[in-house]
């Protein structure tokens, strides 16, 4: 009876224990810009060299320098004379070089100095190439007060014990780790629990002084997403990077107490749909309809339907642009001769343009909506959903008033271009759009406009996400 007691005793503590092992998974989040120097606010710190987990007192605001250490008279091994050249030159102050063909690949001899030489870590894109195939490098970790510890694996752990890690001007919660991606490029990554990579991601994906509905729509939104996308950048040695590749991360210095209280309120809670977490894409602005999966990436998923969004606030965006401008950005994608004329041809679904004809003196080409945004900048022209209008060079709606045809025979006769013979052209492009982004499935104004008319977020995520559940993962 007491040894049945105390199995169903330990057996409630594994339980448990398990249940908080899984309760919120951990995520890694990398990125591999120029940092510079780690700065590390914390009182203790440990790093993994090898298999050694080593725990040390740090002075209290102390910072940490990351360089590169090469053991003297070693010989690199550089993929290119490129990177060859700019290492010699890099090192020139500390080091005389010699540089050596040993058949495809090139290396740097390092001659006659007593000293380890340090390269500062803003050089991570040139340390990836020479370091390949090197064995005589390390990462080294250099306090400000002149301790240095080498890691030969060239893998640093940081673990803040009392206070986070702070890279630069960003503090971040979880470990950071120092590690090569696959391109051998010096990427550092956070190591973090999920709902803690969360409050780094709303605040940066929604502004965090929107409806607390809304904000939590976007912590399940992004919960979702993380979890589908999760390994995506594997190869690279982490799971989501911090850009909107993935999704936007900014770190714990981004952390908004309205955010923090969305995520916190759905801890866990994740939108699934036949038992699947979804794979819940988001946008900005959806222009009052958002869009079926299909019309944007060819594929058809059952839960990415386009649905009415009456309640999302009017957003009208405007590119106006000189027709010179127009046909100097078009030529990248069709050989386009003085623009005579742009019309609509065909519409996708809900008023999205499909195609397009631009009528010039080298003849009628047609394009995709979507090959023109990119070519006037997708970020100014915010979406496929617009209008054309043509101005004159005086502002005014734009009229022909001669037959293109006739002054196209005429060019090709005198073999070039007389501005006496060209027919008349608008001056001015203008596209005027409704809506930002893809327009497919959550459209993040709309879940806006869906809070502030009392719609709870279950609501708005059902809204956007046909046929789906609200499931509880942790
Ligand atoms: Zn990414």
């Amino acid at each position: 009876m007491r040894t049945m007691l105390l199995t169903t005793l330990v057996l409630i503590i594994v339980l448990l224990l398990t249940s908080e092992a899984t309760a919120n998974p951990t995520i890694s989040i990398g990125w591999s810009e120029q940092h510079g120097a780690a700065e590390v606010s914390a009182e203790f710190i440990s790093w993994r060299n090898g298999q050694q987990i080593v725990t040390r007192n740090i002075p209290d605001g102390a910072s940490l320098r990351v360089a590169l250490v090469i053991p003297r008279k070693s010989i690199l091994n550089v993929e290119s004379k490129a990177a060859a050249i700019w290492m010699q030159h890099a090192l020139q102050p500390v080091w005389a070089t010699r540089i050596v063909r040993s058949g495809s690949t090139y290396a740097l001899m390092l001659l006659g100095s007593e000293q380890e030489a340090k390269i500062p870590w803003e050089m991570d894109t040139c340390f990836a190439e020479w370091t390949r195939g090197s064995t005589n490098t390390a990462l080294s970790i250099t306090f400000d007060t002149g301790e240095t510890v080498y890691t030969l694996d060239r893998s640093v752990l940081l673990k803040s014990a009392i206070r986070q890690v702070q890279i630069g001007a960003i503090s971040f919660r979880g470990d950071i780790v120092f590690n090569p991606n696959r391109s051998n490029v010096l990427t550092s990554i956070n190591v973090l629990k999920i709902e803690d990579y969360l409050r780094g991601v709303v605040p940066n994906e929604m502004p965090a002084s929107w409806p607390l509905e809304a904000l939590k729509a976007q912590a399940l939104a992004a919960r979702s997403y993380a979890v589908r996308q999760f390994g995506k950048h594997r190869q690279d040695g982490f799971d989501l990077c911090s850009t909107v590749h993935c999704q936007a991360f900014a770190g714990a210095s981004s952390e908004h107490p309205q955010s923090d209280r969305a995520v916190a309120a759905t801890k866990g809670e994740v939108i699934t749909y036949g038992g699947t977490i979804i794979d819940a894409v988001y946008h900005a602005h959806s222009g009052g309809h958002t869009r079926n999966s299909e019309y944007v990436w060819g594929g058809v998923v059952s839960y990415l339907k386009g649905v009415a969004i009456p309640e999302e606030p009017p957003y009208t965006w405007t590119r106006r642009i000189t027709v010179l401008e127009f046909e100097r950005r078009i030529r990248n994608i069709a050989p386009v001769l003085f623009v005579l004329s742009v019309n609509i041809n065909s519409y996708a679904d809900t008023n999205h343009v499909n195609r397009l004809t631009i009528s010039s003196l080298s003849g009628n080409h047609t394009i995709s909506a979507q090959q023109l945004r990119s070519a006037m900048n997708a970020a100014l022209m915010r979406s496929t959903k617009f209008d054309i209008l043509l101005y004159d060079r005086y502002l005014l709606p734009y009229r022909a008033t001669s037959r293109p045809e006739l002054f196209a025979l005429e060019v090709g006769r005198v073999g070039g271009i007389f501005h006496g013979l060209l027919p008349t052209q608008p001056a001015f492009i203008e596209f005027v759009g409704r809506g930002f982004g893809h327009g497919v499935g959550m459209s993040q104004w709309g879940a806006y406009g869906l809070a502030l008319n009392g719609e709870n977020y279950q609501g708005i995520v059902r809204r956007f996400y046909t046929g789906v559940r609200l499931t509880k993962a942790w």
